[in-house]
């Protein structure tokens, strides 16, 4: 098979299935021979491990990974590619297309009968429409994997990674840090893909925690997310101010808990650390908010 990342070898496949790159489905498939290697060998992965892939597209990652990996499992949206990935995987026999969206599978299920106690590593160049409900699906669930290694949009990956209490942090960062430990790792130029996207791209590796930081129960957790969306909902206004209104609550109740966790009330909200929404949390969680 000549290689996917070749621009010939991508026309022909088209022409030959059909198939035309859907913008909807965010296709912007690698053609820079050295990005893939390189996304697959940040990674981590060894020959014991099970890789969990988003969108394989033409399969040009998922050649990497079947390369390093015991098993790969690739979760693909579009239903015209399986047929295509069949021809281009057909060297490989350890890995499997599942059909599908990435945010309606059972992951936990197919991570199970799949990886049984492998290792397990997600693997991805997501498309960029739904980065953010994707990373927080495969948080959220506590899915039992190691890390996760994605490609991502420049700006999405600082925002994700950025530590929470400075001032690149968004919401998300703090959900982030709470679930795992984020490092970007290199940035990929908008000619490494076909069809050239108008922005640049990051890869980051998200290296889940055993036990996330604050290991609250999944009630608690909830109400910590959405004390710190809250606050985020009016970046210009302090902490304060946005958590009142976010949440409809008494100010003077807002003030009172912060002062009473030590925390000073002019705080806006980038400046406040995960530990800062934690305590805050479990001091209002005394007041039924
Ligand atoms: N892995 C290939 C590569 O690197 O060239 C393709 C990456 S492309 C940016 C994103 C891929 O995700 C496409 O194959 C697209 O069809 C697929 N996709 C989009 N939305 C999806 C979803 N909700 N669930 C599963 N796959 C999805």
């Amino acid at each position: 098979m000549p290689a996917l990342t070749d621009l010939s070898t991508i026309r022909s496949l088209c022409d030959r299935y059909g198939f035309s790159l859907s913008k909807g489905f965010g296709q912007n498939f690698i053609i820079n021979p050295g990005v893939c290697p390189r996304i697959a060998e940040a990674a981590g992965i060894g020959p014991e491990w099970g890789v969990l892939e988003i969108g394989p597209g033409i399969g040009v990652l998922t050649e990497q990974l079947a390369m390093r990996a015991a098993r790969v499992v690739s979760v693909e949206i579009d239903r015209r590619l399986p047929p295509l990935l069949a021809e281009t995987l057909a060297g490989y026999n350890n890995v499997r297309i599942v059909e599908g969206d990435v945010l309606k599978v059972d992951l936990k299920a197919l991570i199970r009968e799949e990886f049984g106690d492998r290792p397990v590593a997600v693997c991805a160049n997501l498309p960029y429409y739904i980065t953010s409900p994707i990373l927080m699906r495969l948080l959220e669930e506590r899915l039992p994997v190691e890390n996760i290694t994605v490609m991502v949009q420049r700006e999405a990956a600082q925002r994700l990674c950025a530590p929470p209490g400075t001032r690149e942090a968004g919401a998300i960062s703090y959900a982030v840090d709470y679930y795992a430990q984020a490092r970007q790792l290199f940035t990929v130029q908008p000619g490494s893909f076909y069809p050239a996207p108008k922005v640049t791209s990051a890869v980051i590796r998200l290296d889940v925690r055993k036990t996330p930081k604050g290991d609250l129960t999944p009630e608690a957790e909830k109400s910590l997310f959405r004390l710190v969306r809250a606050a985020f909902s009016q970046r210009r206004k302090t902490a304060a101010n946005a958590i009142s209104s976010g949440l409809k609550v008494e100010k003077s109740a807002i003030l009172q808990a912060m002062e009473e966790t030590g925390l000073d009330v002019r705080l806006r909200p980038e400046q406040m650390t995960l530990q800062d929404f934690l305590s805050l949390r479990a001091r209002l969680e005394q007041d039924g908010v």
